[in-house]
């Protein structure tokens, strides 16, 4: 299953592409987690990333474009992967489009899950996340027992500098108008499954699965 997963940040993708990577046996590509390894690494790519994120903008295409193809060729990714993070412009999707059409193979669908943009601001600046373990919490919607204190570890909870209420309504902004084009990209090509992904999070699962039908 050749797989992308759409969705504004804070709609919920994270949870969702753990739940699709086990079901259909395909390794999760996050070219967000990528770029975060690079930046604690300290790499060059990385430095050249956090300049870019830390301004809520995103990073430039050909950078982009190029860590995707190389982890594509990779052996895991032989039966399918899911692209998470990544198309995120019809620029981007047309580049991909040749990677795939160079490798003789092409996408099964596009999952795009759906929430209002309110409720994606709530949902972003109240995450904080265990400097020690990196499991992740919400003031909100799923506080730890003890405030700023991680339930796993016991580590430090904090706030991601790009989860911050000023970065995560432009970083919202700029997805939504960057992202309707690549929308409608990805419908003409019949390839769109768009799920609501206000629903509780089982629901919005079984709703994917239903998109993808029961093979793997
Ligand atoms: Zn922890």
């Amino acid at each position: 299953m050749r797989l992308i997963l759409l969705g504004p940040p804070g709609a919920g993708k994270g949870t969702q592409a753990s739940r699709i990577v086990q079901r259909y046996e395909v390794p999760h590509i996050s070219t967000g987690d990528i770029f975060r390894k690079n930046i604690k690494e300290g790499t060059e790519l990385g430095k050249k990333a956090k300049e870019y994120m830390d301004k809520g903008l995103l990073v430039p295409d050909e950078i982009v474009v190029a860590i995707v193809e190389d982890r594509l060729k990779e052996a895991d990714c032989k039966n399918g992967f899911l692209l998470d993070g990544f198309p995120r412009t019809v620029n981007q999707a047309e580049a991909l489009d040749k990677v795939l059409e160079n490798m003789n193979i092409s996408l099964d669908k596009v999952i795009n899950i759906k929430v209002d943009k309110n409720v994606l601001v709530d949902r972003v600046v109240g995450r904080r996340i265990c400097r020690d373990c990196g499991a992740t919490y919400h003031v909100k919607f799923n506080p730890p027992a003890e405030e700023g204190k991680c339930d796993v570890c016991g580590g430090e909870l904090y706030q991601r500098d790009d989860d911050k209420e000023e970065t995560v309504t432009k970083r919202i902004e700029v997805y939504l108008q960057e992202t309707t084009p690549l929308i409608d990209y990805y419908s003409n090509k019949r390839l769109l499954a768009d799920i609501e992904g206000e629903q509780d999070i089982d629901k919005v699962f079984e709703d994917i699965v239903k998109a993808l039908g029961s093979e793997k």
